[in-house]
């Protein structure tokens, strides 16, 4: 073939690298193309024209050829392809799978898209002066309704049926053109006056340039939000675009609304994973041709392409919904941080109870911290916070007697309450309610896990394995029992004690639907709810008005547990969940019902300590080797029996002994959810005080991986996990 080029193209496949292409037509970097791949035809997306690095050995014999080229879009920018390579090099991912999950599905499929043009049409200077002929009734109509103005294509159909034709004809004979309508000057409605920290934190964003990460601690109701607006503002001011992360849930029509109603003319682009196709596709395109103000958006929203990006702005930045868990195992927000300093500009990441990464990140000076202490609405207070002892108490059905008598107080004066259940699959370990001892493995820092069947205990980390005590060890009590146990049953009792009571439960079921939410807030706020229910979600930040009580029950199941992000999490959400508490002009309380009111994250909590027992939880981490102070990637296997996947990883841990300089190989060991939809998991940890070490292990290990792969064939699926969040 002559005067073709070698080319590089990226495609949907499980396999690494590139694939080299021929070419006679003439095509760019990041464009996309039709390849032929195996007996299928694949979309792909050009990485490089340049040829393959090395320039060794590729048969241009053998070579395929491309088959067409897309370009009803301009080629892809190099910002989306950079950050593509980045996460693909940073999650040792495949490029091709990397940058089709980064592309929204409307880009997926073989076939050409073109962005439709919604700007209006009106006559050239050749067009207004040549009138069509008087006997061509239907052109000279729209030619008459042209002279009063622009049309859309929409408006020109009114005058006449035939107008998609006319048009595209005078289109091409230059007779009309697309006319881009002048923006309206900028709206931004009043917001309310700052408080002095709003102020204090927005001076310091403001009198800084360039990239830099900044964590906004605010607790709840404080105004993060607020601050952003005004953030946001400046940026349109410029006419630059802000992207928004936000939390899956948190993803509501009042956020919406809110943003909205300040910047009445500004163009607020959706992105979830829920929208049709078409909608999701056009707020991309939107957003990558600057169409597009504010992004606002859940974890993938952050591959939108933003030319004019000015600011990202990650709300709860703490949340678990921003880490994917399948496929490309990515963080939105450690992503965003990347986009950030790639683009030079500002990331502001806000949470009332930040992660431990972020904080750790803060304490090193490489984020800069703001701080918003107390609540911005005048009369809301911070909650009080009391513990219920458990152990002194008759439980009636898991429910004190102080929890009880402080909801019927809340009946009786009509006020709402909110009872939350603590019952996430924390790993359970077994613990003495005598003395608090507890189940630790003898080889690691990590908790043995109870597996009541088998009754043994098992160390997810390292692997060790022993039988469940009969007593105590250190006390000998024989009342040993898994933490966390038997909040199944509240709820239910909940009924019986308040028959009378008009209880709303939410969780994952209540609210999988898509106004499901809407119908709670309706409810709530119509006053026809007495006592809300409800699980993990209810910690989020959700305003449920006036709630005065707030009922913890069950926590104590997250205080130790084999996983070692659980008390960071569970002070997390019970910060949150507090934070329900008194919103309005009432004072709230909380009371949370344990049987270890001395623990110090309890302790904290009541002093409404969150640096207190962050640092301490940073000093344990550091301690035992964990996360922010080492970093870690999991290698996960699974497979129809355990002894397949362990057997699988035996073999890589067999590679990593020659290779391992400076990383620490645990395992392999059951994974935590050992069972997960009739397959049975095991895990391999790697653990390193520096990324790169970790990162070129996990490198030279994917081709053995892939070898061994394949002498397991199919029943095997492996993944690797980069800054796990579960194990
Ligand atoms: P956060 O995002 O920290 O939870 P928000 O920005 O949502 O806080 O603010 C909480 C509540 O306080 C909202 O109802 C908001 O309208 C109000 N608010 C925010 N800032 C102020 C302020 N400076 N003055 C009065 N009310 C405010
Ligand atoms: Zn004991
Ligand atoms: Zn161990």
């Amino acid at each position: 073939m002559e005067h073709a080029d070698t080319i590089q193209i990226a495609v949907d496949v499980p396999l690494s690298g590139t694939f080299s292409y021929l070419t006679q037509l003439p095509v760019i970097a990041g464009q996309r193309v039709l390849v032929p791949f195996g007996p299928r035809k694949l979309c792909g997306v050009v990485v490089t024209t340049m040829p393959p690095a090395g320039g060794e050995g590729t048969d241009r014999a053998r070579l395929r050829s491309v088959e067409a080229v897309y370009d009803g879009l301009p080629p892809l920018p190099e910002e989306f392809l950079q950050l593509a390579a980045f996460a693909a090099g940073y999650y040792h991912y495949p490029l091709g799978q990397t940058l089709f999950t980064a592309l929204p599905t409307g880009l997926r499929d073989a076939r050409d898209v073109a962005r439709v043009d919604e700007r209006p049409f009106g006559l050239t200077a050749l067009g207004l002066a040549e009138p069509p002929p008087a006997r061509q009734k239907a052109r000279l109509a729209l030619w008459q309704a042209l002279q009063d103005g622009p049309l859309t294509q929409a408006a020109a159909r009114q005058v006449s049926a035939q107008a998609g034709k006319v048009l595209a004809d005078w289109l091409a004979e230059g007779r009309i053109e697309r006319v881009s309508p002048g923006r309206p000057a900028l709206e931004v409605a009043a917001g309310p006056a700052l408080t002095d920290e709003q102020q204090a934190a927005l001076a310091a964003l403001r009198a800084e340039a360039g990239f830099q990460p900044w964590l906004l601690h605010g607790v709840t109701g404080s105004g993060k939000t607020e601050v952003y607006l005004r953030l946001i503002a400046d940026q349109l001011a410029q006419r630059r675009q802000t992207l928004l992360l936000v939390p899956e849930i948190n993803l509501t029509p009042q956020l919406i609304t809110r943003f909205t109603s300040r910047f009445p003319n500004a163009r607020i682009v959706v992105q979830h994973s829920n929208l049709a196709e078409g909608e999701r596709l056009k707020g991309w395109l939107d957003a990558w041709h600057g169409d597009a103000d504010i992004v606002i958006g859940t974890r993938l929203s952050v591959f939108t392409p933003l030319p004019r990006l000015g600011l990202i702005v990650v709300d709860e930045e703490h949340d678990g919904s921003f880490k994917q868990q399948d496929g490309l195992r990515y963080h939105a927000r450690d992503l965003a941080v990347w986009r950030a300093r790639r683009n030079g500009v500002a990331i502001v990441l806000g949470s009332a109870t930040p992660s431990l990464e972020t904080v750790a990140n803060a304490e090193a000076g490489r984020y800069r911290k703001l701080a918003l202490t107390r609540r911005a609405h005048g009369a809301a207070r911070l909650p009080d916070i009391r513990l219920v002892d458990t152990r002194r108490q008759k439980l009636a059905e898991g429910l004190a007697e102080p929890v009880v008598q402080a909801l019927r107080q809340r009946l009786a004066r009509r006020e709402m309450s909110l009872v939350f259940i603590n019952r996430r699959g924390f790993a359970p370990v077994v613990a003495c309610g005598a003395c608090g001892w507890t189940s630790g493995c003898p080889h690691c820092s990590a908790k043995l896990v109870v597996h009541l069947l088998e009754r043994k205990l098992r160390c997810h980390h390292c692997g060790w394995e022993e039988a469940v005590p009969r007593a105590c060890p250190d006390c000998g009590e024989p009342d040993i029992k898994p933490l966390g146990e038997g909040t199944q049953r509240l709820e239910a009792a909940l009924n019986r004690h308040f028959p009378e009571a008009r209880i709303l439960r939410i969780d994952r079921d209540t609210t999988s639907r898509k106004d499901a939410w809407d119908e709670v807030y309706r409810r709530v706020h119509a006053g026809e709810v007495d006592i809300l229910v409800g699980t993990q979600m209810l910690a989020k930040g959700h305003d449920f008005g006036t709630l005065s009580l707030v009922a913890v029950l069950g926590a104590d199941g997250g205080l130790y547990s084999a996983d070692f992000r659980a008390s960071e999490r569970l002070f997390a959400q019970l910060m949150q969940v507090a934070g329900r508490a008194g919103r309005a002009d009432a004072p709230g309380e909380v009371l949370i019902q344990t049987q270890w009111p001395d623990h110090e994250l309890y302790q904290a909590l009541q002093r409404h300590d969150f640096d207190g027992y962050a640092r301490q939880l940073l000093d344990e981490r550091r301690m035992a080797g964990f996360p922010p102070s080492t970093f870690q990637a999991l290698i996960r296997a699974d497979a129809a029996s355990q002894a397949e996947a362990t057997a699988f990883l035996r073999e890589i841990r067999a590679e990593t002994e020659a290779l391992a300089g400076g990383v620490l190989i645990s395992g392999p060991a059951p994974a935590l959810m050992a069972r997960l939809a009739r397959r049975e998991r095991a895990q391999l940890v790697l653990e390193a005080g520096q990324r790169g070490a970790l990162h070129r292990l996990v490198g030279q290990l994917l081709p053995a991986l892939e070898a061994a792969a394949r002498r397991h064939g199919k029943g095997l699926r492996w993944s690797v996990d980069i800054d796990p969040q579960e194990m």
